[in-house]
């Protein structure tokens, strides 16, 4: 079933000499509970891709459509409220709130809308991810990786239906970077979330069930 369909898209940037043409005409289709990976060079266009499809860029031209909705025809409060509920964010910089707790962090995208949280559940992923004893501190006593988890659990804690992740396992080790795999794969494989996600590291491209390559702004291969 597909959740995610991108439509004719064009993204540019800037104007008369400063234009940049990032996105050229793109269409894709995603597929629920499903990992695509996202490659190309550097300046290709991936980062601009993802922004558009999660809705936090404006697109120059096409159509956005996820479950139905054509998220470009929604009103920027609408938007961040289906963004909330529907998509995890997942990026390099940790955007943590320097003054909230690990815990209070990794809650916030509950607790900002009054809803419950399931206490289990978030125990599960601090335990996966290896960060319950880390959960009273504050993110500056936090190495980097450890940051990076605690920005992941932040991203899954609202169980969203997509992921969104911009070379999430660029800062880490290779020990920590095949932990937060497993886990991303377990929200894929068990939790039927689907997973998008740029990366520079082959292998992790390799684990997606749909590889797309990116070039000059265009879709140069979908494997
Ligand atoms: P990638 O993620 O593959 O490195 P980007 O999506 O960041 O590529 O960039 C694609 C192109 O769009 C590049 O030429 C880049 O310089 C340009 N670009 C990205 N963001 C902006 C922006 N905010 N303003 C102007 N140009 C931009």
């Amino acid at each position: 079933m597909e959740i995610l369909e991108v439509i004719n898209l064009n993204k540019i940037y800037g104007k008369g000499e400063n234009k940049v043409i990032a996105l050229k005409n793109i269409n894709l289709v995603f597929e629920k509970g499903k990992f695509t990976s996202i490659i190309g060079p550097s300046g290709s266009g991936k980062s601009t891709l993802l922004h558009c499809i999660a809705g936090l860029d404006n697109i120059t031209s096409g159509k956005v459509i996820i479950d139905g909705k054509n998220i470009s025809k929604l009103k920027e409060e609408e938007l961040s409220k289906f963004r909330r509920e529907k998509f995890g964010f997942i990026f390099q910089s940790f955007n943590l709130i320097p003054v909230m707790s690990v815990y209070d962090n990794i809650v916030l995208p509950v607790t900002i809308d009054n809803k419950k949280i399931d206490k289990n559940y978030i125990k599960n992923i601090l335990d996966l991810l290896k960060i319950k004893d880390e959960i009273n501190k504050f993110p500056n006593e936090l190495s980097g990786g450890q940051q990076q988890r605690v920005a992941i659990a932040r991203a899954l804690v609202n169980k969203p239906e997509i992921i969104f992740a911009d070379e999430p396992t660029g800062n880490l080790d290779s020990k920590t970077t095949d932990d937060v795999m497993n886990l991303l794969k377990i929200c894929v494989d068990e939790f039927e979330q689907t997973l998008v996600m740029i990366t520079h590291n082959n292998d992790i491209a390799k684990m997606a069930d749909v590889c797309i390559a990116i070039q000059d702004g265009n879709i140069s291969n979908v494997v």
